[in-house]
Order: C-alpha cells, then sequence, then structure tokens
C-alpha cells in the first residue's frame, strides 16, 4: 500500500473504521476460541450473549452510512487506480461486503440468531434420539428465513445464488450444480469398481496410539510443512478449526482419538492448510476485509491440499514413515510403509461424510447440495428430506443409512445456519486442490522429489505467491483462472483420483 502521506484522506477515513470493526470481530473470534477450547461449562450462556453483542456492534458499525458515503467519494479515485492495486481491491471488496450488509436488516439477523440458536439445541438432542421429527417444526422455520434470506437479494437466477454467493463469490447454483453432476457421472462407476474389490486392511491404525505421542508427532510435521508457531498454536478441542484474530496470531485446533491414527494427524494436517493460507497473506492488509481467504471453496481447497496431496501422498510418507515408526515403534515398527500408505488411503462407502476417503467424500457432499437446492425450490419438503436422503445414499453410495442418527441428522451445517450455500464449498475445494497442486508441479517438477526428502518449501512459496498473499483480491472463479490458465473443472481431480487409486486398486 501507499504511504501515508500519499493516501487519500477519504481512504485513509475508512482504513480506520474498518480497523475497527476488525477489532470487534477478532475479539468475538477470540471469545469462540477460548469457548471451543478451555471455557468451562457454566460459561456457555453468558458467552453467546457476548459473541452476539461484538458481532452486533461490528455490523452496526459497519453499515454506518458514512461508510456508504467513504465509498460514494472513493468512486473516482478508485477508477484512477489499476483493478490489481491493494488499494482499488481494497475500496472494490469493502463496497461489495457493504452492499450487501445493508440489505440485510438487523431485525432479520436478530431473528435468525435467536433461531438458529434454538434449532441448534432441538438438534443436539434430536440426533442422539434418532429423532428426527423433534427437529422437523425448527428446520421448516429454518427453510422460511433461508427463503427471507435469499430474498434480500432479488433478481438471482436461481433462490440459492444469493446464499451460494455468500460463501462462494461468484458462484451460482446452474454453474455448480452442472459442475457436479459431471463429477458424480466420473466418480459413481470408480467407487463401484473400486467397492467390488476386497476393502484395504486399515486395522493398522486402530492399535493404541498414546494421545501424547499423536501431538507430538503431529506437531513436528506441520512445523515441517511450514506453519509458523511465531504466528500460531495448536489446543485441543471437540470439533477441530482454524480461526484468526489478525495476521500475526493464526490458530488451529485438532482432536485425537487413541484408537484412530487418522483423526487427529490429517485433521491437524487439514486445519494447517486453513492456516498456512491465511499465514501467507500479504501482512500489509492487516485488519481489513482483504485479509482473509478468498471464499469457503479455496479455503478448502488449501486444507485438502495438504491434508491430501501432500499429507496422503507416498512422496510425503517417504520422509515420515521411519519417523512415525521411530514415534511408534510397538505399533508400526514390523509394519512395511506400503501397507501403512495402503491404510491411510482406504476407500470405503460409509454413512458419515466427516470420515469418508478422498473418493467417495464429494458423493456425500453433492447429495446434501442438490437436497439444499430442492428445499429451497420447493420440490422437497422439509417432512419428507429423511426418505430422499436414504435415497441419494443407496443410488450414489449403495447404502442406506439404518437411522437418521447416521443419515439426515449428522451434520451440524443446517441446523445451525441456513439451508444453502452450507456445502458447495468442500467439493468446489477439492477441485480446486487437484487444479492448483497440477499447476504448481507445472511451475516446479521438483516438487515431488523435494517431499520425499521432507522439503515442502517450494510448494509453500509458490502457492504464497500464487495464492496465499492476494488474500479476498480476487474472488475464486478469477484465481482459479489467474493460477492455473484454465477455468474451474473437474478433470485434474478426476485424473488425480485415476491415477493414484487406479494403481492401489489395480483397476
Ligand atoms: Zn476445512
Amino acid at each position: 500500500m501507499q504511504t501515508i502521506e500519499r493516501t487519500h484522506p477519504q481512504l485513509q477515513e475508512l482504513k480506520t473504521r474498518l480497523t475497527e470493526i476488525n477489532d470487534i470481530e477478532s475479539a468475538a473470534s477470540l471469545l469462540y476460541w477460548d469457548q471451543a477450547t478451555y471455557m468451562p461449562a457454566g460459561g456457555a450462556a453468558a458467552r453467546g450473549r457476548q459473541m452476539a453483542t461484538l458481532r452486533q456492534l461490528a455490523h452496526i458499525k459497519f453499515t454506518d452510512a458514512a461508510i456508504g458515503q467513504l465509498l460514494a467519494d472513493l468512486r473516482d479515485y478508485e477508477a484512477s487506480l489499476s483493478y490489481d492495486s491493494d488499494e482499488a481491491s481494497l475500496i472494490r471488496i469493502t463496497r461489495h461486503d457493504y452492499e450487501k450488509a445493508v440489505k440485510i436488516p438487523a431485525s432479520f439477523t436478530a431473528k435468525f440468531s435467536q433461531h438458529s440458536a434454538q434449532c441448534y439445541e432441538a438438534w443436539a438432542k434430536a440426533r442422539p434420539e434418532n429423532d428426527f421429527a423433534a427437529v422437523q417444526p425448527y428446520l421448516e422455520k429454518t427453510l422460511e428465513l433461508s427463503r427471507e434470506m435469499a430474498n434480500f437479494f432479488p433478481g438471482y437466477e436461481h433462490i440459492a445464488d444469493p446464499l451460494i454467493d455468500e460463501a462462494d463469490h461468484g458462484m451460482k447454483a446452474t454453474s455448480v450444480r452442472s459442475l457436479f453432476a459431471q463429477l458424480r457421472q466420473q466418480l459413481v462407476p470408480i467407487v463401484e469398481a473400486i467397492a467390488s474389490q476386497p476393502i484395504a486392511d486399515a486395522s493398522v491404525l486402530h492399535q493404541t496410539f498414546p494421545e501424547d505421542q499423536q501431538l507430538a508427532f503431529s506437531l513436528q510435521v506441520i512445523k515441517q510443512l511450514g506453519y509458523d508457531f511465531q504466528r500460531g498454536r495448536q489446543d485441543k478441542t471437540l470439533h477441530p478449526f482454524m480461526t484468526k484474530f489478525s495476521t500475526g496470531d493464526v490458530r488451529i485446533t485438532t482432536r485425537v482419538r487413541e484408537n484412530d491414527l487418522n483423526e487427529g494427524l490429517f485433521s491437524t494436517i487439514h486445519e494447517t492448510g486453513h492456516a498456512l493460507y491465511e499465514q501467507g497473506i500479504n501482512r500489509e492488509f492487516e485488519a481489513t476485509p482483504l485479509a482473509g481467504g478468498t471464499s469457503s471453496g479455496v479455503h478448502e481447497s488449501q486444507s485438502r491440499l495438504w491434508e491430501n496431496f501432500v499429507g496422503r501422498s507416498r512422496n510425503f510418507w517417504q520422509f515420515f514413515y521411519p519417523q512415525i515408526q521411530a514415534a511408534f515403534p510397538s505399533q508400526l515398527s514390523n509394519l512395511s510403509l506400503e501397507t501403512f500408505y495402503r491404510a491411510i488411503n482406504k476407500v470405503e462407502r460409509s454413512l458419515i461424510r466427516t470420515d469418508a476417503d478422498e473418493v467417495t467424500y464429494n458423493l456425500h457432499v453433492m447429495i446434501r447440495f442438490d437436497l439444499e437446492l430442492q428445499l429451497l425450490e420447493g420440490s422437497l419438503a422439509v417432512r419428507d428430506l429423511p426418505q430422499a436422503w436414504n435415497e441419494r445414499y443407496r443410488s450414489d453410495l449403495g447404502i442406506v443409512p439404518p437411522s437418521d442418527s447416521n443419515g439426515v441428522l449428522q451434520d451440524v451445517h443446517w441446523y445451525g445456519g441456513m439451508i444453502g450455500g452450507m456445502f458447495q464449498g468442500y467439493t468446489l475445494g477439492n477441485l480446486m486442490s487437484a487444479q492448483f497442486f497440477d499447476a504448481a508441479l507445472q511451475a516446479n517438477s521438483a516438487i515431488p522429489t523435494q517431499m520425499t526428502q521432507g522439503n515442502f518449501n517450494t510448494l509453500h512459496d509458490w502457492l504464497k505467491q500464487n495464492i496465499y498473499q492476494h488474500g479476498r483480491k480476487y474472488p475464486p472463479a478469477e484465481l482459479v483462472e489467474r493460477v492455473t490458465g484454465a477455468t474451474l473443472s473437474i478433470d485434474p481431480f478426476i485424473s488425480h483420483i485415476k491415477r493414484k487409486y487406479g494403481e492401489l486398486y489395480a483397476l
């Protein structure tokens, strides 16, 4: 960015206001991090209120007419700058956020957050009791409110578009649907072919692996990947996530199961991927709307790139396998690298999305995406959702959930948020991860060999240079084209799956 004395006075004023709003939002994020890590249960009610107060305050400050006036005053200045410049991008992205934020009445936000707290509570009770009927009226209300939300943005092609845009700016139901239709058509037969073969033996991962040793090993791994502990830390939680309070403080959380080596290690690498993205953003963007990942899809592309293309690769384990054997000698010393590699890449048609492997995972996501669209369109009623869910599991994955707890009640998303825009980012991210990784290899053919030596710098630097540093400057579709020279496609992902699993399963 330009130096203070050269900065346009209205832009300086805008930045001052944005910094203040960012500080309030960061304080709310810190309260959330504390709630999910160290807060005693007794703090829950007050904490919910405290976070809501801060978020409301930030919203009021951001939707202040003075921000609108500053943005209007800056139009000519913005037009005089190049599109790529930091200042033009800051004005552009702030305007985008502002124009969206002012369309949503504060009364709606209050009504929605009150409802979703009740819906979440009903779900938390209904899921273990396998009682969809108990949560059905809440979900019907969620659907009604989600439609209301979409209708604050009239002029859409599909009612889901405004909700999709919220997470994956610029993406639309039609384009995502056609991409997903192609993907499903390719994936279903691959999954069927793998399922017709004996399931890989992953029992070696389900011996007892003491928690402390698992944590120590995964810390060693993520240091090597490039996670900066001067600007981050890791703590334990129930549902792992990454959060950021500034570019100098990007934290990850993890969860360990002593009888499952997969769980802690790969979720740690996954959250590290999210954190490397945030740690790599241009530090000049600090405390502005540019300082964040550009979409949920691009964010997920980074967690999945590090988790799957790095962490589940043979190259990676050529370096790390002797180290994990040394960490767990009684469990792994007699086990070959090849058996271990097959175990961590086991493919199985299963019921739970979050436990799914790289091949079947997107089928889970696409089922949810299609059902969201049908609910919003009105072609599916909430009361018929469990049946529609089970039918799609039968046709796409060849299995039917024995209960709604393992079916339609498994994910928190619809019960703690909106219906619409919640799931497509996971699969868009997987597609992008393959396309980005291909582009990185094309630019640096030494990356695979370097990985076998425990050197991830070239890959990390390439990602910083091409993706991370830009923060929110470019929306996802534009970023993909800039970085890879092509529009988002299913081809790199399908080629990766065919290559890797074709070898593993002799397809
Ligand atoms: Zn993620």
